[in-house]
């Protein structure tokens, strides 16, 4: 399964990616953007294309034992 990430030292706190996905991403304390919801939907894959320092990645992981029974 895919899920996305924020690379907070690169993030330049523009909020791009908070107005365009604000289901998965909030300001954290320092005003850089953190992940409050890893699952990848179409607004978090614009935000990757949106973010002007490429500090979001989509990574293909392993699907833990605890979410394969959740699913
Ligand atoms: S779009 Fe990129 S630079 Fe802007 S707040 Fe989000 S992660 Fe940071």
């Amino acid at each position: 399964m895919e899920k996305v990430k924020v690379d907070s030292d690169r993030c330049i706190r523009c909020g791009a990616c908070v107005a365009i996905a604000q289901e998965n991403f909030d300001y954290g304390e320092d005003g850089e953007s953190v992940v409050i919801n890893e699952e990848v939907n179409d607004d978090v894959r614009k935000a990757v294309d949106m973010c002007p320092v490429s500090a979001i990645s989509i990574e293909e992981v392993e699907e833990t034992e605890e979410e394969k029974e959740a699913a």
